[in-house]
């Protein structure tokens, strides 16, 4: 099978183009060993089958970011078929700049000229078949947007495949003095490099890039030659030379002459017939990225994302949820066997619904990011934010990034490859995990009900402000100390405003969130089963107190007490629950606390409603003669049964976690976290929390003896403010919201940056700042007379 690929600069449709010749048959990765992504796609058209490739996009063949050199590498190593070569047809002079060196390269290269609808509009008439001669390469005009010209494209690519067709590239040719000057290294390098890598790196190519000084292609060849002294001291004499002869060094005089062949061949071959006075981009920029407007826009459409995200995809969430919970109860009644059941509805239906459940969430995200990133808005809001967050050191562009860190940090960290300089980027991979995540809000909403119910609202609020806050901190520390110096200057491309195309953020959007599902798949469900295994092991322990038993005497004294109002009655013991005269009782009764809790909402007077029934029980009464001081002993031995039940087993449950795994580790860590006020279970329940911080409120649930019951979170503010002060669940928030993220963050972090070094440092350097911070507050909050 053929590869093809396609390269061009940012925003000149490459993905379009992919997007258009492959349709759904892609894949997206990294390239090998650096934090590129690499976007693989297979073309199937009317017989014509090939592997195309959409190269990142640069806009030159320099070895000055990753980016560049892969494209590079990519091209030379693997030696694709043909390279079409995508030209933003509104902005060619620069464009054709790359376009130069591509046929340096010497490889068969096809010209797409795209944007040719927008070409037209500004009055541009190129003259293709006269290009065409001057490149000597095939030129295609294209609308890709709207799959116009990928015929013709596809017609060419045929006839190269098939060896009808051969391009052969017109080089750019220099000044006498530099082509001499090529010419000598050539012969040396001749000489003194192996075949091999002369047939993987054209002569003249290596020559022109040692010239240039290029430190890939230095370093490459210092390994390669034979003497490598020797072709050093030919390249540095004829560096000398040129630069004492024409007054410049030659890597300057190349790039001059290489932009002279672009803007020539541009002058060359397009005639414009009239210019726009003002374009409407021009015209809308003016406007959004205004002084007056442009930041109060900006807010507007961060705060209208948000709200978007989170409360349209709260309808799908639920239909989730519900599906889940089908899904467990049907798994809970098909297996039999105990521990396989617990495991299946528990650990990995339980624990991979917790995290699928956020899907509608990120997709609605990323479809809005996909739409601010294609229409060209987003350019323009890191343009906005640019000046504060480099006050902050950070980009620009480092701010979407944070902004989607309070959805998830998943896609936050994928979505700071926007940036192209590799410091800014691990600096705000690194701030971006103290923005707070959605999955943390359960924590906070728990802790701040039970603790602060008079002002929740203004407690989770300070949370996030801290996260901020620290993050901004981080951010300038990080800068100061890793990354001393100035960041590199980076100028801020604005594309033209453009409509988006359908199919383009429909493939943008699931790109970003099938790698969503893959981590629940993956990462969440090793993560789910490893918790519950830990919880739920070794299965047998001794108790304290011998559970069983005092269950089963329950239930006997239970019998007893029924058996005895039944004889009383004179009824069968097992007709008693049906005995006609109770669920008369039973009837009124309900009916009765129907109306109660309608009126409570209302908050009426509950006086009116209890006198009415003890009519209705007296008038049952009189009908049954002697059976509602019966009913009412059966109905209080009923729920006292049901009671002490359910106490028995939660007790049993909590002493079977705290001496479960889990629970043996949380009584070995927490030493550590004693100095903070945390106790043991505190402790269980932030070491769940690495696997998802969902898990933990889930986890708090287990160890704090909330069995089965109906008012769960009733019970568990309850147990909380227990064994808790205000001040300790204050300090447990702050550290749920800094320590260690969750592992699928972990996962993308060490994916991101390729790094196990920055993972590490990430996961640890969080821990400690929460355990710092923590402390500051718990002794801090003590000092000041709290807790
Ligand atoms: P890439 O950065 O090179 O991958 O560029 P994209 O494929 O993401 O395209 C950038 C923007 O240009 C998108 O909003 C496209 O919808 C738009 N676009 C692509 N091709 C055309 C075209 O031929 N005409 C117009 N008007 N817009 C286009
Ligand atoms: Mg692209």
């Amino acid at each position: 099978m053929y590869t093809l690929c396609i390269a061009g600069n940012p925003n000149s449709g490459k993905t379009t183009l992919f997007n258009a010749l492959t349709g759904a048959k892609q894949h997206v990765g990294n390239w090998p060993g650096v934090t590129v992504e690499k976007k693989e796609g297979r073309v199937d058209y009317d017989g014509l089958q090939f592997n195309l490739i959409d190269l990142p996009g640069i806009y030159s063949l320099t070895a000055y970011s990753m980016e560049e050199v892969v494209t590079r590498d990519f091209i030379l190593k693997e030696r694709p078929r043909a390279v079409i070569n995508i030209v933003d047809a509104t902005n060619m002079e620069r464009n054709l700049y790359l376009t130069t060196q591509l046929l340096e390269l010497g490889v068969p290269l096809i010209l797409v000229l795209n944007m040719m609808d927008e070409a037209e509009k500004k009055g541009l008439k190129v003259k293709i078949p006269y290009l065409e001669k001057l490149l000597g390469v095939p030129v295609i005009p294209m609308v890709a947007s709207r799959g116009i010209g990928t015929e013709e494209l596809l017609k060419k690519v045929r006839e190269i495949l098939e060896g009808n067709l051969t391009i052969v590239p017109r080089k750019p040719r220099y000044r006498k003095e530099i082509e001499s000057a090529i010419w000598r290294v050539e012969e040396t390098l001749r000489d003194l490099l192996p075949k091999a890598f002369l047939e993987k790196y054209p002569s003249r190519w290596v020559a022109l890039k040692l010239l240039e000084q290029d430190e890939e292609i230095i370093r490459k060849c210092r390994k390669e030659a034979k003497d490598e002294a020797h072709l050093f001291s030919i390249v540095n004499k004829e560096i000398e030379r040129i630069t004492k002869i024409l007054g410049d060094d030659p890597e300057t005089l190349i790039a001059d002459q290489r932009y002279g062949f672009a803007s020539g061949a541009f002058k060359e071959a397009v005639k414009i017939t009239y210019t726009d006075r003002i374009s409407l981009t021009d015209q809308i920029d003016k406007v959004l990225t205004s002084r007056l407007f442009g930041i109060p826009f900006f807010i507007l459409i961060i705060w209208g994302s948000f709200q978007l995200t989170f409360t349209l995809g709260e309808i799908p969430m639920r239909w989730i949820e519900a599906g889940f919970n089908v899904l467990g109860d049907l798994f809970y009644q098909w297996i039999t066997v105990p521990w396989l059941r617990s495991l299946v509805v528990d650990g990995i239906i339980g624990g991979v619904g917790s995290v699928l459940v956020f899907l509608p969430n990120i997709l609605i995200l990323f479809l809005i990011i996909a739409l601010l990133e294609d229409t060209g808005y987003m350019a323009r809001a890191a343009f906005i934010s640019d000046r504060v967050m480099h006050f902050f050191g950070l980009h620009g562009k480092s701010f979407i990034p944070m902004v989607i860190g309070f959805g998830c940090n998943v896609p936050a960290v994928m979505a700071t490859r926007v940036l192209e300089n590799n410091k800014d980027r691990v600096i705000t991979i690194l701030v971006v995990t103290l923005m707070s995540c959605s999955a943390r809000l359960p924590i906070y909403v728990l802790f701040a009900g039970a603790f602060f119910p008079k002002h929740a609202g203004n407690v989770v609020f300070s949370i996030y402000l801290l996260g901020i806050l620290l993050a901004i901190v981080m951010a300038r520390f990080f800068r100061l100390v890793l990354f001393p110096g100035e960041s590199a200057p980076f100028v801020m491309e604005l594309p033209p405003y453009r409509l988006p195309t359908l199919k383009g953020l429909m493939i943008h959007m699931w790109d970003r969130g099938a790698m969503y599902v893959q981590k629940a798949g993956t990462v969440i469900l090793a993560g789910s089963m490893i918790v519950w295994f830990l919880s739920s092991y070794p299965r047998h322990i001794t108790y304290s107190v011998d559970y069983d038993r005092l269950l089963r005497q329950e239930t006997v004294r239970h019998e007893k007490s029924l058996t005895e109002i039944a004889a009383r009655l004179k009824v069968p013991r097992d007709r008693l629950s049906t005995f006609v005269p109770f669920r008369a009782y039973e009837k009124a009764w309900e009916s009765f606390q129907a109306e109660r809790s309608q009126q409570a909402a209302k908050q009426c007077d509950l006086g009116g409603l209890l006198k009415k029934k003890e009519a209705v029980f007296r008038q049952i009464e009189s009908r049954y003669p002697g059976t509602l001081k019966l009913y009412r002993a059966y109905r209080n031995e009923v729920e006292r049964h049901a009671n002490i039940m359910e106490e028995l087993r939660s007790k049993k449950a909590a002493e079977k976690a705290s001496k479960s795994y889990a629970g043996r580790i949380g009584r070995a860590v927490a030493p550590v976290l004693r100095p903070l006020g945390f106790d043991w279970r505190n402790t269980i329940a932030l070491i769940s929390g690495l696997v998802a911080k969902e898990i933990v409120v889930g986890t708090m649930g287990v160890i704090y003896q909330v069995g089965e019951a109906k008012n769960e979170s009733q019970k568990l503010m309850e147990n909380l403010r227990k064994h808790m002060t205000p001040l300790t669940a204050y300090v447990f928030m702050v550290f749920s919201l800094i320590y260690l993220p969750c592992i699928a963050t972990i996962g993308v972090i060490r994916r991101e940056l390729n790094s196990w070094k920055w993972t590490l440092f990430s996961a640890s350097y969080t821990t400690v700042l929460a355990w710092i911070v923590a402390f500051l507050f718990y002794h801090g909050g003590r000092l000041l007379g709290f807790g």
